[in-house]
């Protein structure tokens, strides 16, 4: 096999969508796997659908998955300019070799002819009208400044077959194909002519995109063979669906990676999810790195079915990851989260990192695991006595006063320290130090779940806050 060469080839039309990632990571994967290259190529010849800061966003969103480009824009390459508005004299050229071949052909008509054509089936599609033009008549419309376009000159009879290693062998009969445009009348090409100049011109070995691409490869391939050219191999991959109706679209603003990475989701979550719709790994594993992904990637795992886009299942798959976060990397995610919270600037973040780590799925779910400690309000009788804790009361008020008594002195303020006071306060009540912990972490905090106990509690409030905490919850209970 030639040198493996894939091609992500996005088009800056806003954010990145899931779909589209999940495609730049399977030419990635690939390129990876077999030693070969990965290539970004900016595909902006719809002028009027460009958005201004998409490219950036898609540099951005690569750069932060891992996602690592060999040739592109910014990487610069042997078969550049990467950007197809950057290439529009290489088109022009390659067009008017098709013209000159009899592939392709100018066409004149206006909107208003184009309009009134209405074929079989009430499908609009080009009569190739302008293909019985003579040389002479197109060189003076040329001449005179006529509005033209260039078209593909399409065969009529006969099928078109190639075959997908998804799809397997795919035949379409050629009546199928109209004669679609190359070159707009801006002077620009459509995708349906630069993808094949550029897969060619840039030595592209497998073409890995959307399965609405299947049906016009018979185009593609037309063209190549009117250049002479080899075609590409080609894998086309199933859409991602928001259910089973709908695909997830850029256009609706569904499934940004952007939107995922501000609620907290981490990218190497995000990239680990989305191989997995689509691609079936061998065996049960679900959790692969980067590395793990690019040695597992198989395109025979690829699926023909459209798979569910599960944002819980990517919940569940992201605080598997967080769990396993560096500490230090884990608080550097973790801190504007704490900021946006209400103990912003009251308590220790780095403590309250310790305890919940392990409690979240996505990093945003912190605020509402941490603003309880900063809205107290005392702890009433029947967050003690319940189906869950039945310490009554009178119980409750006994262990907050001992305990009020042995801590307002107490020095060694840490986590240690405070579990030895209550060890030693249980110890001196007669009462199991279960009891002693659950009362003062209720009455410290005003909630009957925490994460963390009463020491760890006590901790991040500190001496002073907690025992005006302890002797207004008691007070309650008088
Ligand atoms: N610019 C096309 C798109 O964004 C790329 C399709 C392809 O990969 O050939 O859909």
């Amino acid at each position: 096999m030639d040198r493996v060469r894939t091609r992500f080839a996005p088009s800056p039309t806003g954010f990145m969508h899931i779909g589209n990632l999940r495609t730049a990571l399977y030419c990635y994967l690939f390129a990876k796997q077999n030693g070969g290259d990965f290539i970004l190529r900016i595909e902006d010849t719809d002028v009027e659908r460009t958005v201004e800061g998409a490219i950036d966003i898609i540099y951005q969103t690569l750069k932060e998955s891992n996602i690592k480009v060999d040739e592109g824009p910014l990487q610069g390459g042997e078969y550049g300019p990467y950007v197809q508005t950057q290439r529009k004299d290489i088109y022009m050229k390659y067009a008017l070799e098709l013209v000159e071949k009899g592939a392709a052909y100018y066409c004149f008509c206006d909107k208003e002819r184009l309009d009134s054509l209405v074929g079989e089936n009430g499908i609009k599609r080009y009569d190739k009208h302008c293909l019985h033009l003579s040389k002479e008549e197109v060189a003076m419309r040329l001449a005179r400044g006529d509005k033209w376009v260039i078209r593909q000159n399409m065969p009529t009879e006969g099928v078109s077959e190639f075959d997908d290693l998804v799809f397997g062998h795919v035949t379409i009969p050629n009546n199928e194909l109209e004669d679609q445009i190359l070159i707009k009348s801006d002077g620009l090409p459509t995708y349906n002519f630069a993808n094949v100049i550029d897969d060619h011109l840039m030595k592209i070995s497998h073409v890995m995109r959307g399965n609405e691409y299947l049906s016009s490869t018979p185009k593609y391939n037309l063209l190549y063979d009117a250049f002479g050219w080899e075609h590409p191999q080609y894998v086309h991959l199933t859409p991602i669906m928001k259910d089973a109706q709908r695909k997830l679209s850029k256009r609706h603003g569904d499934a940004n990676f952007n939107d995922f990475t501000e609620k907290g989701y981490l990218p190497e979550a995000i990239i680990n999810y989305i191989a997995l719709l689509g691609w079936s790994p061998k065996g049960e594993e679900e959790k692969f790195s980067m590395d793990e992904l690019i040695e597992k990637f198989s395109i025979s795992g690829l699926s023909r079915s459209s798979s569910i886009f599960d944002e819980a299942k990517m919940k569940w798959l992201n605080g598997e990851y967080i769990k396993e976060l560096d500490f230090d990397r884990f608080m550097d995610l973790a801190t504007p989260f704490f900021e946006k919270s209400k103990v912003k600037g009251l308590y220790d973040y780095r403590k309250l990192g310790v305890l919940i780590q392990s409690r979240i799925e996505i990093l945003s779910e912190i605020p509402e695991k941490v603003d309880f400690l900063a809205e107290f309000t005392p702890a009433n009788r029947d967050m003690y006595f319940n189906k869950k804790f039945k310490i009554d009361d009178n119980l409750a008020k006994v262990v907050l006063e001992k305990s009020i008594e042995e801590l307002k002195d107490y020095d060694n303020w840490t986590i240690d320290g405070l579990h030895e006071a209550i060890a030693k306060i249980s110890e001196e009540l007669e009462v199991k130090p279960g009891v002693t912990y659950t009362v003062l972490r209720i009455a410290l905090t005003g909630v009957m779940v925490t994460p963390g106990g009463s020491p760890e509690m006590a901790d991040i409030l500190g001496k002073e806050e907690s025992l005006k905490r302890l002797n207004e919850s008691l007070k309650s209970l008088l």
